[in-house]
């Protein structure tokens, strides 16, 4: 049976959940997190959010390929293989490199999602949109979605994020961020007096810039935001033991699961943030669990307690 794009998840699984953090006891903040990971166990967290107004397009525009982009460990691009399958669309994927000997695990599930992979030099990355030109003229028929749902779809349906909570009650919301799309949203969608801050897993360096011009060109000039680049714990998919340590003490501790790639990062920062007296006394602070529990599959059996 064909599902329609509102049921691929469950959007009353998204409760908010009061914690304690690690790393920061005696403080004056309060934090909340909305537990989107709980929507789905893999259109989950933010992916299906920025997903949905471009699959609704797709659909109505009868496309009944779609095509993205994305590396190998991305949970967008295995998030696009099970939401077409629900959806009855077909999906092929684009993905950066060569193709290893063994796949990710990712990857792998993707596969076994009905995606079909084709594997893109490196190079070719370099220019986003040659690269876009190069595969629609490939695959005419197709409905592309730029690598990480990083489009105005996507920003608009993060916005949707913020309507599962009260507004007005936080001081601060703070997400991981990738492309930035979810970031953006969640700045569209807050007042002025709110702040949110985005915690990049990317090693982002000379990039953080077009990061923080995309940010900026995306919400019409609000500036009520501040990215950091400071928990990356090496760069995109790295990690260090002591990232783990408190991955496992967070779940031991408050039963929130996180996944080393996104969201384990963004924890410890706010954490880290807490402790440094970052955060104005007495403020509430909203973090964003966006999900991606599913990558966790690639780091050795036994290295986390959940
Ligand atoms: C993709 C992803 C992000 C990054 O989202 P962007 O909109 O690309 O910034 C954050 N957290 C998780 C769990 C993700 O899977």
């Amino acid at each position: 049976m064909i599902a329609k794009i509102a049921e691929l998840v469950n959007l009353g699984m998204a409760k908010i959940q009061s914690i304690e953090l690690p790393l920061s006891s005696k403080n004056s903040n309060s934090v909340d997190v909305l537990r989107l990971d709980k929507i789905h166990s893999i259109i989950s967290g933010n992916k299906w959010f920025k997903l949905k107004h471009t699959l609704e397009e797709a659909i109505s525009q009868r496309k009944t390929k779609i095509v993205t982009v994305g590396g190998a460990y991305s949970n967008h691009i295995l998030a696009t293989a099970c939401a077409c399958k629900k959806l009855g669309l077909e999906s092929i994927a684009f993905i950066r490199g060569e193709q290893p000997r063994n796949l990710s695990c990712t990857l792998t599930a993707a596969l076994l999602h009905g995606m079909k992979l084709e594997f893109v030099p490196r190079s070719l990355f370099g220019n986003k949109k040659e690269l876009y030109d190069l595969i629609q003229n490939k695959i005419e028929d197709g409905y592309l979605v730029e690598e990480g749902g990083m489009n105005e779809k996507g920003i608009c349906g993060a916005e949707e994020i913020l309507e599962l909570v009260t507004l007005h009650k936080y001081h601060y919301f703070c997400c991981a961020v990738g492309t930035g799309t979810t970031m953006a949203g969640i700045v569209r969608r807050s007042t002025s007096f709110q702040q949110v801050i985005g915690i990049s897993s990317l090693k982002v360096g000379p990039s953080k810039n077009e990061l923080n011009d995309f940010l900026l060109a995306s919400v019409g000039g609000k500036n009520n935001f501040e990215l950091i680049n400071d928990y990356h714990f090496g760069g995109y998919a790295k990690y260090t033991g002591q990232l783990i340590a408190f991955m496992n003490e967070l779940f031991a501790t408050t039963g929130v699961p996180t996944d080393f790639v996104y969201t384990g990062k963004l924890f410890y920062a706010v954490s880290d943030l807490v402790k440094k007296s970052y955060f104005k006394p007495g403020s509430s602070i909203l973090i964003i669990h966006s999900g991606g529990l599913q990558g966790n599959c690639s780091l050795p059996k036994d290295t986390l307690l959940f």
